[in-house]
């Protein structure tokens, strides 16, 4: 749980309500240093430590297809993808690879086959799920997360196999699971090229108007607030999403009056976050004889079954997949019972009943009016605008929420749980 110490410093972080627990929340920056303004709450969650938002995601990883790449076209939705699968393919391949995903390859059009590694186990009740909806809905499948840990046998060099301990939100000292600090980074450092400084805010790409070129960035140090420039011939902006775009709005210059690349006043919007928090949950009789091994760090992946094939019919546009899963409670559930003695004693030492979770994770469609903005009368501790989010779910997401919804309580009632709950 947080402090209340915590809570004070990370009112915003917190709202995730996991996130910021004790062993955890150095992850996640201090919202009393790193302000940002919400026209309309949006849930801004950062870290500005090195390893970056590569040791805070959830390593779910999955392919776009050519259902998604063709979307915008086929739609008129703002504007045409300017590649398709087979020209991303072989980089999912290199990716895939070389950070190590495991999942289950299905031959599904909507979600492409990929270079996995073995996937986690269903546990019995997960696996009872799986036959259940086969069984009940004509094209659904429910299979694992496609998860950058490392299963099997296949050596990555300087890492080891996941352990299922699933203490990953704490960072994982045997770089199981994907991140730059337990893979790329070393990588990197092992070609004697690389020079690594932390704590560098870059927040301006300088400009050379002759050369028609970048020729580097802006940086302030966040400890000493000394200002350096670095020069380089290719730069990357790797800030993720929000903070990259941000940079670029910063990055004024006679030639980009409006922050670079930004003549058709396009930075900064058409936000398009997950949609989440939207699912079902219920209890699970029977299987109370089995349990399974350690604490798995991912569960089942429902691919999107809607818009597809013959599922045309929706009042909403694409999809959504499902994440989820099935595990025993434990010793907490007798507290309830408030028994004593030798009852008591044998109900600790007894696993508790099984429960199945899924939330649906959904797509949000492109909005110019869900953006954020630069605000220069309100400034940082390094003298940087804040950023103002005014953005919202439109009328698409909230159909496709129902949905989601419904869905996911039909699915857990029709596989035979009881006292299934959407919220
Ligand atoms: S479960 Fe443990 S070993 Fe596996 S990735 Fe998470 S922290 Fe690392």
């Amino acid at each position: 749980e947080p402090t209340k110490e915590i809570i004070a410093q990370q009112p915003k972080q917190n709202r995730t309500g996991y996130t910021t627990n004790q062993a955890s929340h150095m992850w996640f920056v201090n919202d009393l240093k790193h302000p940002y303004n919400e026209t309309k709450r949006f849930d801004w969650m950062r870290g500005y430590h090195l390893g970056g938002r590569s040791l805070q995601w959830g390593r779910q990883s999955y392919r776009l297809s050519d259902i998604d790449f063709e979307a915008n076209k086929k739609e008129g939705i703002a504007v045409d993808w300017p590649v398709r699968y087979k020209d991303i393919a072989p980089w999912y391949d290199k990716v895939e690879e070389y950070i190590g995903v495991s999942g289950e390859n299905l031959g599904l059009e909507q979600l492409p086959d990929g270079k996995f590694l073995p996937m986690m186990e269903l546990n019995c009740v997960e696996q009872e799920f799986r036959e259940k909806v086969a069984e009940n809905f004509d094209g659904r499948v429910v299979t694992a997360g496609r998860t950058a840990h490392i299963t099997g046998t296949k050596q990555f060099d300087g890492r080891s196999k996941c352990q299922f301990r699933n203490r990953c939100i704490r960072g994982c000292p045997f770089g199981a699971y994907f991140s730059s600090l337990s893979s790329t980074l070393p990588a990197a450092e092992a070609t004697g090229n690389m020079t690594l400084r932390p704590d560098s805010i870059v927040h301006e790409v300088m400009y050379d108007p002759n050369t028609k070129k970048a020729t580097g960035v802006k940086v302030i140090d966040a400890n000493t607030k000394e200002t350096f420039e670095f020069k380089a011939k290719v730069i990357f902006l790797c800030a993720s999403a929000i903070a990259s775009t941000s940079i670029l709005m910063q990055s004024k210059s006679e030639t980009f009056p409006n922050g670079m690349g930004n003549a058709s006043d396009q930075l900064g919007r058409n936000i398009m976050d997950h949609q989440l928090q939207v699912g079902a949950s219920g209890k699970f009789d029977g299987f109370d004889d089995k349990y399974y091994k350690g604490r798995k760090p991912s569960g089942i992946y429902i691919p999107r079954f809607r818009n597809l094939g013959g599922d045309s019919d929706r009042d909403y546009k694409r999809g959504f997949g499902y994440q989820g899963g099935a595990s025993r409670g434990n010793w907490e559930e007798t507290i309830a019972e408030l028994s004593y003695g030798k009852d008591l004693k044998d109900a600790v030492l007894k696993p508790g009943g099984w429960t199945f979770g899924m939330m649906g994770f959904g797509e949000v469609l492109p909005y110019e009016n869900n953006r954020f903005t630069l605000d220069y009368d309100k400034l940082d501790d390094w003298g940087l605008p804040t950023v103002t989010f005014d953005a919202e779910l439109q009328e698409n997401e909230l159909k496709m929420r129902k949905d989601m919804l419904e869905s996911a309580v039909d699915m857990l009632e029709k596989a035979g749980l009881r006292d299934v709950k959407g919220y």
